[in-house]
């Protein structure tokens, strides 16, 4: 039997490595969607701050990124999504130039109209970054501990912020439908799938909203001030910005 025994040094080694990356990590210029739906105060922040993590936020935060993106990619698009793998690619380059060049037709054929993973897009001056962008509609994707509920309307009312999301790429995307894909890991995991329709009125008054948010935003950022605090006090337990919202 080999000897045992935790290894303290390279464990601090990788925890050190992610509090570096995100340290280093430039500030944000751009306005990003998701920046106006949560606390303006922290938005306005963190145009100047960088936010503290500690090494077990960064933990939860890369095994969920790195879930979300690998999962939805592989139970979501399945093998004929047309994505490119090196590897097969590396077999029939092998094979010879024209049947690399055969199947990498067929594979754009494929991805054409299939879903595009992290599709960015822009709408007055707002930036965002949708999990799968596709034809009829986009996808969002969210992995969750908290557990599914029969009551749709229920469900969805709890996760408003999901719906605010969801409404403002659809608004950005010029339509009126799109789909939730949540993955609810406990007590096992399971995938439901919603279907989320507005009237285009619905859409319009949420994007006046988001406008009115982001003029507040860059009045501030001029000014040099800050917005109030938020009401949502929920935001603020794991606010990586709270040492300075409240120095
Ligand atoms: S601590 Fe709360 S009020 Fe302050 S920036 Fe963070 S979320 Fe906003």
């Amino acid at each position: 039997m080999p000897k045992f025994k935790r290894d303290f040094e390279m464990e601090n080694e990788w925890g050190t490595h992610l509090t570096d990356r995100e340290e280093a990590r430039p500030l944000r210029t751009d306005i990003h969607a998701s920046d106006l739906l949560g606390c303006l105060r922290q938005t306005v922040i963190s145009r100047e701050y960088s936010s503290q993590f500690d090494v077990m936020t960064l933990l939860r935060f890369s095994f969920g990124h790195a879930f979300e993106a690998a999962l939805f990619k592989s139970v979501f698009t399945g093998e004929s999504d047309g994505f490119v793998n090196p590897r097969e690619a590396l077999k029939h380059w092998d094979e010879s130039a024209e049947d690399l060049e055969d199947w990498l037709e067929a594979a754009v054929e494929r991805m054409n109209g299939g879903p595009t993973q992290e599709l960015e897009v822009w709408k007055d001056g707002i930036v965002a970054h949708i999990d799968f962008g596709g034809d009829p509609f986009d996808f969002e994707c969210k992995l969750t501990w908290v557990r599914p509920d029969d009551d749709v309307n229920a469900f969805l009312k709890k996760q408003w912020k999901w719906v605010e999301q969801i409404g403002t790429y659809a608004y950005m995307r010029d339509r009126l439908e799109s789909r939730l894909a949540v993955m609810h890991v406990a007590p096992v995991p399971e995938l439901r799938i919603y279907s989320l329709v507005w009237t285009p009125q619905e859409l319009f008054d949420h994007w006046i909203r988001m406008m009115d948010r982001k003029q507040k935003v860059e009045r501030h950022i001029q000014e040099g001030s800050l917005p109030g605090k938020t009401s949502q006090t929920k935001l603020c337990a794991g606010c990586s910005l709270k040492w300075i919202c409240e120095s």
